[in-house]
């Protein structure tokens, strides 16, 4: 279980990490656990999903907008 165990630090710096890549099981699993039990990380999380999303919307945006504006 210590083995399991994360810094604020090191859950953000994974949080991150998993935007790029997919983790190692045991990251994913120290990470599911440091969520549920702290409490400014989870907020980090949301952000970043936040974030991500904006960027999703941003790039479709960009893909379905051929340059010129209809109205
Ligand atoms: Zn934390």
């Amino acid at each position: 279980m210590a083995l399991l165990m994360r810094t604020c630090k090191e859950t953000a710096a994974l949080l991150v990490a998993r935007e790029d890549r997919a983790l190692p099981m045991n990251d994913r699993l120290a990470l599911r656990i440091h969520l549920l039990a702290c409490k400014a990380c989870p907020d980090f999380e949301r952000q970043l999903l936040t974030m991500r999303q904006a960027l999703k919307q941003w790039r479709n945006d960009k893909e379905v907008d051929p340059g010129i504006k209809n109205d």
